[in-house]
């Protein structure tokens, strides 16, 4: 009896287990939460955003989706996950197939969004983006043929990105949210949706940056500089080195 009293007592652990606290609306981590720089109450724009969100995006720690997703009223913006679209989704096959429905996807047929928005002034769209690397939206536009059909449009936005965690590949490439932001303030004529739904990203960045992340410049940039690592192929490199050996000096 003794014996098992001790036992037990040897058991309790010296300190309480930590848990971490998760915030129950958008399930991080309750340090990293950026709920509080959300619009409150909700933004309610008359255009749709409609995200088809590649599996590997959800897996990472910084996706910017969600802020979308809770910053605009329930209803704006829909996301839908995977790889083949619409799937079994009657919602969803229905919105693609609206007259209505723009698909942001830079190509030699795209739009300017601006453009489209001078001509249609009163109309309502539902604006399908792409969620993922470039390699990931080009691999879900070929393998999707119902967005084949949708009027393609792209943004022309200038300034560098506020988010600067990840490596853009180019300047001018945006996340999904600056985006979305982006492209309502247009459709909707409210810079609102570009000041108030970038504000997350913003406190996001500003704590990974005091977190120890490294602030990734574009690839564009880091060439421009000479700071990109594979600005000289392996190959090349052997090529330039072999010519400077046979030059003569
Ligand atoms: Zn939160």
């Amino acid at each position: 009896m003794e014996s098992e009293v001790l036992f037990d007592l040897a058991n309790i652990p010296a300190d309480p287990p930590k848990m971490r606290s998760i915030c129950n609306k958008c399930e991080r981590p309750s340090r990293v939460c950026w709920c509080g720089a959300l619009p409150d109450p909700p933004l309610s724009p008359r255009n749709k955003i409609i995200i088809l969100q590649h599996p590997a995006e959800e897996k990472r720690s910084l996706r910017t989706a969600p802020i979308l997703h809770l910053g605009l009223k329930e209803g704006s913006c829909l996301i839908f996950k995977g790889k083949h679209f619409p799937g079994r989704n009657h919602e969803l096959e229905a919105l693609l197939q609206q007259p209505n429905t723009l698909l942001l996807y830079p190509s030699p047929k795209s739009i300017d969004l601006r453009e489209i928005q001078s001509k249609h002034i009163d109309c309502n769209f539902n604006l399908v983006l792409l969620d993922g690397t470039w390699p990931q939206a080009k691999a879900m536009y070929s393998g999707n043929s119902i967005l084949h059909g949708i009027q393609q449009i792209k943004l022309v936005i200038n300034g560098p990105s506020n988010y600067i965690i990840r490596t853009q590949p180019t300047e001018g490439c945006f996340s999904t949210l600056e985006t979305a932001a982006e492209a309502l303030s247009i459709l909707e004529g409210d810079n609102v949706y570009r000041e108030k739904l970038i504000t997350p990203l913003k406190s996001l960045c500003d704590y990974q940056l005091q977190n120890g992340a490294v602030s990734h410049e574009s690839k564009e940039f880091r060439i421009k500089n000479n700071t990109y690592p594979k600005l000289v192929g392996k190959r090349l490199n052997k090529v330039l080195k072999s010519a400077e050996i046979l030059q003569p000096s």
